[in-house]
């Protein structure tokens, strides 16, 4: 077991990473159509303020240090059966992994579990590295947390691209990345949908943020709501069956899960999958009885061995 707190000078990692996400997410807002030294000169003018900006949260974010526990769980320790958790966090991470293929998470190198940062979203992922900031959650939350991030973790570490050659209209994703499939089904571009995606295509609002959260929303709902999905499915046979279909088929191999609460009324409306009440037992019992079995069958049925390919964009 690793628990290593943070040993370096915190108060300049938050600094950093604050810094650096809120230069992110403006960037991606310029819009590409201006011109070339426009976007030069919106950068820098973005590069100020971001550095006044992460002047002014320092003070803030001290007096949260102290509460700001830092898990840290390598791929290898992951996938020790030696491995002992130690924390109760680590334990659920642990556990839930059992029952998901394993090489949704192969291409994973850390896994981190903050237990408190304010400034930090609950979760986030790329093919790498997962971070959770376990904040006020509690453990049916944190795991639904997890296995969304889950889904960003297979999306971009296990469907892999044969060749790297040839940008796809989707952003960083390449022409032959696998991801593809899905992403055509209601999406234009990466935060354009089709005009003729509807609006029961989507299993949350949340999933019609981009392509990646549409890929993560459906994975968590594939795994937790299954039986409500495959209930949408009936009822809205046209986006969402071959979003189902695919995630059957080339994601989870034809297992199909259900999670959901006996009698559990599902809103017309939800926003955040990882927001909806599931059993949390059945799906804790069930990763116990998965511990018994091997993954091997899913590794050998898979049509996705090729090549792990590093998106290093984190989605939330
Ligand atoms: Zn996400």
């Amino acid at each position: 077991m690793s628990l290593e707190l943070d040993t370096r000078i915190p108060l300049f990692v938050i600094k950093e990473s604050y810094a650096q996400d809120f230069g992110e997410i403006f960037w991606e807002e310029i819009p590409t159509d201006m011109s070339k030294r426009l976007r030069w000169w919106s950068k820098f003018f973005l590069l100020l303020l971001n550095f006044f900006w992460s002047i002014f949260p320092t003070a803030q974010a001290f007096s949260d240090i102290k509460k700001n526990e830092i898990i840290v769980m390598t791929a290898k320790e992951i996938l020790d059966e030696n491995f002992i958790p130690g924390t109760k966090e680590a334990d659920l991470v642990i556990k839930a992994l059992k029952l998901i293929p394993y090489l949704h998470y192969k291409s994973l190198e850390n896994l981190k579990i903050k237990k408190y940062d304010k400034l930090e979203p609950r979760g986030k992922a790329n093919s790498e590295n997962l971070i959770l900031n376990k904040k006020n959650m509690d453990n049916a939350e944190f795991l639904s947390v997890f296995l969304h991030e889950m889904g960003h973790v297979t999306d971009l570490g296990m469907l892999t691209p044969d060749k790297k050659n040839r940008k796809s209209k989707f952003y960083s994703v390449y022409q032959t990345d696998p991801s593809i499939e899905f992403y055509e089904i209601d999406w234009e571009s990466v935060k354009k949908k089709k005009q003729t995606a509807k609006i029961w295509d989507f299993v949350s609002e949340y999933s019609r943020t981009d392509v990646f959260e549409d890929f993560a929303e459906s994975y968590i709902f594939y795994i937790l709501h299954g039986e409500q999905f495959r209930n949408l499915v009936r009822k809205y046979p046209e986006g969402l069956l071959k979003k189902y279909k695919f995630l059957k088929q080339n994601i989870f191999w034809g297992q199909e899960y259900d999670f959901s609460k006996n009698n559990f009324k599902y809103s017309e409306n939800i926003f955040d999958i990882t927001k909806i009440e599931y059993d949390l037992e059945k799906f804790l019992l069930a990763c116990n009885e998965a511990e018994k079995h091997t993954q091997e069958d899913f590794v050998r049925r898979s049509r996705f061995l090729g090549r792990m390919k590093r998106k290093k964009n984190y989605n939330t």
